[in-house]
C-alpha cells in the first residue's frame, strides 16, 4: 500500500526550513521519519558537493544516520532535499537518484521569497504529486 499523503507538524517543517535556508545557496537534503506516515522528527544530511545545483551523501554518513533511526523504531517517510532557484521540481537526476518508491521524495524551493514544498512519489523515473498535510 502507498497513501499518498504525509503528515507533516509545522513545528517540524518550520525547522527543516530554517536549517535549510542557514545552507542556501547551497542545496540541503535529509530525511524525515516517522509512523503512520505522520513525520515526527528530521534528520539533516551534510551535502558534500556543496552545489547549489545538486547534492551528495557519502554512503558512510547516510549508514550513520540510519542506525540512528533504526533505534528510534521509525521509519523513514521522506527524503528531502531543496533547489535554491529553481521551482520544486524534480530534475532528471532527482528521478533517477531516488532510491526507493516507498519513500516520498520532498523537495522545498527557495525560488520565491516563501519557500514552496511540494511531495511527489517516484517510481520507474516518473513522479506524481503526493498530498502534504500541515499540523499544529
Ligand atoms: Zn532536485
Amino acid at each position: 500500500m502507498k497513501p499518498k499523503q504525509l503528515i507533516l507538524p509545522l513545528t517540524i517543517y518550520n525547522q527543516i526550513v530554517e536549517d535549510c535556508s542557514n545552507h542556501l545557496p547551497y542545496e540541503s537534503c535529509g530525511l524525515v521519519t516517522g509512523l503512520n506516515h505522520r513525520v515526527n522528527k528530521f534528520w539533516p544530511l551534510e551535502n558534500e558537493l556543496k552545489s547549489s545545483k545538486r547534492y551528495f551523501v557519502s554512503k558512510q554518513s547516510l549508514e550513520a544516520v540510519m542506525n540512528e533511526i533504526t533505534q528510534t523504531g521509525e521509519q523513514v517517510l521522506a527524503i528531502y532535499h531543496t533547489h535554491p532557484v529553481t521551482a520544486p521540481v524534480p530534475s532528471y537526476l532527482d528521478l533517477k537518484n531516488h532510491p526507493d518508491p516507498f519513500v516520498y521524495m520532498m523537495i522545498i524551493s527557495f525560488k520565491l521569497e516563501t519557500p514552496l514544498c511540494k511531495l511527489y512519489s517516484v517510481e520507474n523515473n516518473r513522479y506524481m504529486e503526493c498530498d502534504i498535510i500541515f499540523t499544529t
